[in-house]
């Protein structure tokens, strides 16, 4: 992800923090002390925001630690203004497995919130909700640090446990169905109860909270996508590279100029192309590519000058299920396939919709 800070690592993990993050905190220091003009109620702000983000990290956390116990790897944790992501690789096949990977990081917060509790419940420093109702006092953070920080931890379990699709909720909901039925089905009944939920959501917000009504369109839109691209992953399930391998395809020289690359484009059916000699691909070749370069570059430049260099180099037996999160993490379309140091052919990801398509069409 660009504009990130890396950290370092933790337990194997790389953590980055989103630049847009510290704008929070500054604004969140500025919140603090308009308020009382007190420096000390500013960083005192700030030092909330970090200790909640720093529950969000414990949160992902939990869903990395699990993932890795069914050996599946966590490449990076990114803290944004919104939250944490973690990316882990896949999501595992079986439904035991999945439930687990995506409670265990609201389950992080119930146990931080839960040791909280008790902790203030211990020192007799659970405030007297209904006393500060009538005197009408605030539970500043002066006084009620940690009780906040139990809130809040209670808040993101909320949160996160909406069975709604990019929630972890909706993983778990869809983990619960796939016990029943099919994984493709849990995913189209699993989004379709998140969607249902975010326009209550926006409904319910024009009446009571108008927060809802962002959550609500939020969720509407990731539990659309997400849905898309799960039930996309699920019928690549079983499938390898070799099954959608494309043995006759255009190889252009770095040389070759764009209007070589243009007649290439017309010529077939091909939108993507490989560039350089079978022995060494040095970039790939996609049409939006060719088109950026005629507008600034003329017909007459060569293709190496606007082809993509970063190459995704495939392999007849790898999982199309893990090829396609690549593809659609790395924005790459495109892929030659190597068997040991033999160019066999190439992939790319509108072969593999096609092979959706027909999946889609024997299904019904
Ligand atoms: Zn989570």
């Amino acid at each position: 992800m660009k504009w990130t800070l890396y950290l370092g690592k933790v337990a194997g993990i790389r953590m980055f923090l989103h630049w847009t993050f510290i704008i929070l905190v500054v604004w969140i220091f500025l919140m603090h002390f308009r308020e009382s003009q007190s420096i000390r109620d500013g960083l005192l702000g700030v030092g909330f925001i970090i200790v909640i983000f720093v529950c969000v990290i414990l949160h992902e956390f939990g869903h990395a630690l699990t993932a890795r116990k069914f050996n599946i790897g966590t490449k990076s944790i990114t803290i944004l203004p919104i939250g944490g992501v973690a990316s882990i690789e896949r999501m595992p096949d079986k439904p035991s497995q999945e439930l687990l990977v995506a409670i265990m990081g609201p389950a992080v917060n119930v146990v931080i919130a839960l040791v909280l509790y008790l902790f203030l419940n211990a020192s007799g420093n659970i405030p007297d909700l209904a006393a500060l109702q009538e005197t009408q006092a605030t539970l500043n953070l002066g006084d009620y640090f940690l009780f906040n920080l139990m809130v809040v931890n209670i808040a993101l379990v909320a949160f996160n446990m909406i069975p709604a699709f990019p929630m972890d909720g909706g993983r778990v909901l869809r983990a619960l169905l796939s016990y029943g039925m099919d994984r493709s089905k849990a995913t189209n009944i699993a989004a379709r109860v998140g969607q249902f939920l975010a326009i209550l959501f926006v409904f319910a917000g024009f009446y009571t909270n108008f927060w809802l009504v962002f959550i609500g369109i939020f969720i509407f839109l990731g539990a659309g996508g997400e849905a898309t691209y799960e039930a996309t992953k699920s019928i690549l399930s079983g499938y390898r590279v070799r099954d959608v391998l494309m043995t006759k395809y255009t190889l252009l020289a770095p040389g070759d100029t764009l209007s070589q690359a243009v007649k290439a484009l017309l010529d077939g059916q091909e939108k993507e192309f490989l560039v350089g000699d079978p022995e060494t691909i040095t970039g790939v070749l996609t049409r939006d590519s060719i088109i950026k370069g005629l507008n600034e570059l003329g017909q007459e430049a060569p293709v190496s000058k606007v082809m993509r260099q970063n190459i995704f180099t495939l392999h007849p037996d790898m999982e199309l299920q893990e090829v396609y999160h690549q593809m659609m993490t790395n924005g790459c379309s495109v892929g030659p396939v190597y068997e040991g140091s033999h160019l066999v052919g190439i992939v790319d990801r509108e072969n593999i919709h096609e092979l959706v398509l027909v999946n889609k069409a024997l299904a019904k």
